[in-house]
Parts: C-alpha cells; structure tokens; sequence
C-alpha cells in the first residue's frame, strides 16, 4: 500500500516536472546534458544589427537592473515568483511567453486570461486558436516559428485591463524580451498592447494597419483575436494587416 502510494507520488512529480520542462522548452528555454540552464539559441550572427547605438545597451539603458540579463532563461530567473504587483495574489502561473527565441516575427497580447493562467502559457483558449489560426493558416507559419508574449505576465482578475502600476510593473521585462528575441516585426494585439507599445491613447480603429515602430523594430497594430471573436466580420481588416506584415518579412533586407 506504501509502496503504491510512493509509487503514486513519483507518478505526479514526473508528470509535474514534464510539464514544467514542456513549458521552458516552448519558451526557448532547455537543459543540457551538463546539467547547466541555457537558452535554445547560437550566438547572434555577425552583423546582426544592434537595435541602440550600443549592442550591450540593447533596449536599456545603463542604470537598469536588467542591463545584466543576457538571455530569456535569465530574463524568467530575475522575474522569479514575481511579488511586483498586486496580479501576483490571484495568479496561478506566471505566463512568461513562448516561441522561437530568435523568431523574426513576435505577437504581444495584453495579458493571460483563465485557460494562460491555468497552463501558463499565452494564447491556449479559443482567443489563441484563432491567433494560431492566423500564424498558420494566414502566414504558413508555425506556432514555434514565432515568439508570443503579453504586456502583463500575470492574469488580472476577471479579466479586467491591467492598471497603469501593473504595467509599470511588468513593462521592462516585455521591453527586456523584445531586446533579446529582436524581432523584425512586432504585431501589437488590440487596443490594450499596442497602446501600451506605442505610447499613445489613440483607438486601436486608427493604428491598426499602418506601420509604427517600437525602439526602431516595426509595430504592425492590429485587433484582437478575442475581440474578433466578438466580430468576425472585421477578420478581412486583420487579414489586411497581416498581409504588409507577410510583406515585410519577405522583403529584401529581411
Ligand atoms: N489574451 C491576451 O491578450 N493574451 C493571452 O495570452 C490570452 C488572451
């Protein structure tokens, strides 16, 4: 009986630990054989373009305390069991992001909802299959073949927008994931994440399919995927925008 209920319990924490090492590698993030942590990627190829005037500075300036964070596996290391904010008393996992550590294309969100909060990992409910809809059916890709990430980590509760001291809060380690990711294309998903990227009160309806920039990387803004849900007949709007960005990464200097 003992036996079967240790038996049980090893069960569990392989299952666990599964889970957990199933959601680093998706992150970019794996273990290698000598047992030290280290993210999936190969150096950054020579002439790969600074997006400052210094490669060490990337997105940062000197001061911050991110200035020393040099991978995604760091970047989750120095989030840690964040207490930054009020959104850590009702979370259940951090939703950190996912993907191509060097995707050339990244999507921001605003922030993870019941079905991110439960698996910790962003875009799982019906508003993340139409988003995987949109990568795979609209741009050919592959989920793995981009990166996917929120401006909050942390599910607010009931869903609500995330306050200005959680975004502060939380805004740096987005701004540290874009540094090292260094997308050629962000796609700014609804009024929330790309208000946020660009700074600016001005409604979703006006800067979604033009593009915008974020720290000099191109901002294409477009609506959500869960607000489209709500109007499927602006999909074809999306579709619009979608296709410059299809444009862009196939153009020339890609
Ligand atoms: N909506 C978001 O903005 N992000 C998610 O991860 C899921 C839903």
């Amino acid at each position: 009986m003992a036996d079967e209920q240790a038996e049980g319990e090893i069960f569990e924490l392989a299952e666990s630990l599964k889970r957990h090492l199933g959601r680093r590698k998706r992150a970019g993030i794996r273990v290698v054989p000598n047992g030290q942590l280290r993210e999936a990627i190969e150096p950054k190829v020579a002439g790969d373009s600074p997006l400052s005037s210094s490669a060490e500075e990337g997105l940062f300036a000197d001061q911050s305390p991110l200035q020393k964070v040099k991978s995604l596996e760091e970047l989750l290391a120095e989030i840690g069991d964040c207490r930054r904010c009020k959104l850590c008393t009702g979370r259940t996992h951090i939703v950190f992001g996912v993907g191509n550590p060097h995707a050339r294309l990244m999507f921001v969100g605003e922030g993870p909802g019941r079905d991110e909060d439960l698996q910790g990992e962003p875009f799982v409910g019906r508003a993340g299959q139409l988003l995987n809809d949109i990568i795979t059916k609209g741009m050919g890709l592959k989920r793995e073949d981009v990166y996917i990430a929120n401006v909050v980590k942390c599910r607010p509760p009931e869903n609500r927008n995330p306050e200005p001291d959680e975004v502060a809060a939380c805004e740096p380690f987005l701004k540290k994931q874009i540094d090292l990711v260094r997308p050629k294309v962000i796609v700014g998903l609804g009024k929330f994440a790309v208000q946020t990227l660009t700074q600016s009160k001005v409604p979703i309806t006006k800067l979604r399919g033009t593009w915008h920039y974020y720290h000099g990387i191109k901002l294409m803004p477009t609506f959500h995927p869960a607000y489209l849900l709500r109007n499927p007949a602006d999909k074809k709007l999306v579709w619009e925008d979608i296709k410059k960005v299809i444009q862009e990464l196939g153009s020339e200097d890609s």
